[in-house]
């Protein structure tokens, strides 16, 4: 039975499912989900990322990676850990901007976190050489020093949806309409975690919350607080959840998320208000536009001195890379860089407290 079906039956039995359920099943089923068969990246995938547009990306974060290392002492042994490395892209262009920093690569003990079994078998390839270690989850990351990066991670966890009615919310559900798969509202009840929310909503705004990132956020700010480090957040979204951002893509195409569950990505713009809300014991920057933190760690010297060894096609390319990383109308704006690092130290390389 595929996916669908498999839902279908399902609702017909037990009634319907919260959109975050409903996100967990299409994207990480351990036979059918969208991550666990396939590589989804690039340009013959559904989507690409900031590390597969262009190497200056994962460079400029491993500058600011490699020097907030040094800053903090060069802590030796430290975890070097990222959060869904795609294809491993990032993580090599990270390996290779940082090889001639004295004593980092000795000292980094690259941990990875992926649930998709197909993509840790690419991460494997690309990070050929170097040894890696999986963990679960971040609670299971070492007791040490932590310096994390995660592109496109949080996006792609799963987010309840809350329609605001009165004083109480409506959740939005996935249910069953003419036998197949159709999004409806449960009754109205009061939200705790929502309280926070009626002052700044109306009657009928949706908002959106992320259950697990605030377990994640605190098992990695526990140990940079502790022991020392920093965390890197990329991804698109906003300083305060407001609508709809539940987005199925595939053959980079929006699609209707419910149409084809396991077959188109699905992702929810990050709230990261509520990730500094979970950003304690450690202190967190303001959050950053991509755009800026790139120019700030030197992307236009960058892409200048790759620029002089390119011409044709191969120039344009880069130009254009450049210009969708930083630009406003591109990247530049959407996706924000939030950082994490001790309350005793200075913000990493890039951003502000
Ligand atoms: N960071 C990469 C890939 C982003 S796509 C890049 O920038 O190119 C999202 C990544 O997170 C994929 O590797 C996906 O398999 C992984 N992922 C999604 N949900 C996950 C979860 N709950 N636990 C671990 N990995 C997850």
């Amino acid at each position: 039975m595929n996916l669908k079906d498999g839902l279908i039956a399902r609702i017909a039995t037990h009634g319907p499912i919260t959109v975050a359920d409903y996100m967990a099943e299409a994207l990480l089923h351990p036979v059918h989900g969208y991550y666990t068969t396939r590589d989804p990246l690039g340009a013959a995938g559904d989507f690409t990322t900031a590390p597969e547009i262009s190497q200056m990306f994962g460079e400029l974060v491993g500058l600011s990676l490699a020097q907030s290392w040094l800053d903090q002492g060069a802590p030796a042994p430290f975890t070097l850990a990222e959060l869904g490395p795609g294809r491993g892209t990032l993580m090599a262009d990270i390996l290779r901007a940082t090889a001639r920093v004295p004593g980092f690569h000795d000292a980094a003990q690259i941990t990875l976190i992926e649930a998709s079994p197909a993509l840790q078998d690419e991460q494997r390839g690309t990070l050929d050489g170097f040894d890696i270690t999986y963990v679960h989850a971040a609670d299971h990351l070492p007791d040490a020093p932590l310096w994390l990066v995660a592109n496109e991670f949080f996006d792609a966890l799963p987010v309840r949806q809350f329609q605001r009615d009165g004083t109480g919310w409506r959740e939005r559900c996935v249910g069953l309409s003419d036998n197949t798969l159709s999004f409806g509202l449960s009754p109205a009840a009061p939200q705790a975690m929502l309280e926070h929310r009626l002052e700044d909503t109306e009657d009928g705004q949706l908002v959106e919350i992320c259950p697990s990132a605030a377990p994640i956020l605190s098992a990695i700010s526990t140990r940079i607080e502790t022991h020392g480090g920093i965390a890197l957040i990329i991804d698109y979204g906003d300083w305060r959840s407001l609508g709809d951002t539940l987005q199925a893509l595939q053959d980079h195409n929006t699609v209707d998320p419910l149409a084809d569950p396991g077959q188109a990505d699905l992702t929810a713009h990050v709230d990261f208000e509520a990730l500094t809300q979970a950003a304690a014991p450690a202190a967190f920057s303001r959050i950053t536009p991509q755009g800026v933190f790139l120019e700030r760690l030197g992307i236009t010297a960058r892409a200048q001195a790759l620029a002089a060894k390119l011409d044709g096609s191969a120039l344009d390319a880069h130009i254009a890379a450049h210009r969708r990383l930083t630009h406003p109308d591109e990247m530049g704006n959407l996706f924000k860089v939030l950082g994490l690092f001790p309350t005793a130290a200075a913000p990493p390389p890039g951003l502000e407290r």
